[in-house]
């Protein structure tokens, strides 16, 4: 079957490889339709992406349709569509018997440590299908990037009315403040790049944007009467943005790092213990987020359709892949047809 393997940085080949196969207990074969191209795919293509290794098939921002069930599967059936949770858990560490398989102790995620998506068909665990009766496959594939964002809103438990400053205005920024805005939270946006904060006015109705440099400090405190802000996301990756990230946390507020770094961090423990910050980080998302994510999309609360400014088929991709590495025709989301 078709394949695309990311052998190198900036080396992205066609290959046929064997067929999975038939699904055993537990599993399904699936036919990937869609696959969503994430900041990590292109982090990996640069060469630039933590924890990763060569070569790697990519793809973990996927819509599938079953095709096959193993013994034992009841959660879905030949034809169904499905969003994947791409977190593959042991189910037996001390994260995953507390509910927290996001944070499994020896985690692997699709496309990441072991090949993902960027295939004509898959073996995957039938509990990490999400199916949906109801919506598309575009927005199938956005689910996942949407669930990370649900999943930094909750570590923050945020209140209506309070203030959430979202810093970064790329997908996983816009999930954030998508998911703040549910809550009832104020949300003001902070981006080096003025067209995307343009894009947040537009596709989300974020009023209150900043752009970030000189004179942010003192714009977002303007912007909430001089209080700064109640929960504070990073979602740059950017080690110099999350260490100033705490300058914009209030006194007995959150701040929530969602984009990595491989990267030390720094920060003013005095202004860390005049504030009583609480820093919490946040990886990936939890199973009953994929279903929250799920109904938000067919209640119609969010509708990242707009997101998606770049497209291409399975048989362009290597060619499109490296402008979409560069952002070029300021790229927000890349979604892959495969059929
Ligand atoms: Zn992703
Ligand atoms: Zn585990």
């Amino acid at each position: 079957m078709k394949t695309i393997v990311l052998e190198e940085p900036e080396r992205l080949t066609t290959v046929d490889r064997e067929d999975p196969g038939g699904p055993v207990a537990g599993e399904a074969l699936v036919a990937v339709r869609r696959v969503a191209v994430c900041g990590t795919d292109l982090h990996a293509f640069l060469g630039n992406q933590t924890f990763f290794t060569y070569p790697r098939v990519l793809g973990h921002e996927l819509a599938v349709e079953v095709l096959e069930t193993g013994p034992g599967v009841s959660n879905v059936a030949p034809g169904d569509v499905c969003a994947v949770e791409p977190y593959l858990d042991c189910g037996a560490c001390v994260a995953c018997r507390a509910g927290r398989p996001n944070c499994c102790a020896s985690l692997r995620v699709l496309g990441v440590h072991v090949d993902g998506g960027l295939c004509e068909r898959l073996r995957i665990p039938a509990r990490k299908l999400h199916p949906s009766k109801t919506l598309g496959l575009d927005a199938l594939a956005l689910v996942e990037m949407l669930c990370v964002g649900a999943h930094a809103v909750g570590r923050a438990a945020l209140e209506p009315g309070s203030r959430a400053l979202v810093i970064g205005a790329g997908p996983i920024g816009l999930g954030v403040m998508a998911f703040a805005q549910l809550t009832g939270a104020g949300v003001i946006a902070l981006d080096v790049d003025p067209a995307r904060l343009e894009h947040c006015r537009r596709a989300l109705g974020v009023e209150l944007t900043v752009v970030a440099g000189e004179g942010a400090d003192r714009r977002v405190e303007e912007l909430t009467g001089g209080d700064r802000a109640e929960a504070v996301f990073d979602a740059t990756g950017s080690p110099a943005s999350m260490a100033a990230a705490f300058g914009h946390v209030g006194h007995g507020g959150r701040l929530v790092l969602v984009g990595h770094a491989n990267a030390e961090i720094s920060f003013s423990d005095p202004l860390f213990h005049a504030r009583e910050m609480t820093l919490l980080a946040s990886r990936n998302a939890r199973p009953d987020e994929f279903t929250r994510a799920i109904a938000a999309l067919e209640e119609g609360l969010i509708d990242p359709a707009g997101w998606i400014t770049h497209r291409a088929t399975f048989d362009d991709l290597v060619g499109a892949f490296p402008a979409f590495a560069r952002r070029e025709g300021g790229l927000v989301k890349a979604i892959v047809d495969l059929g």
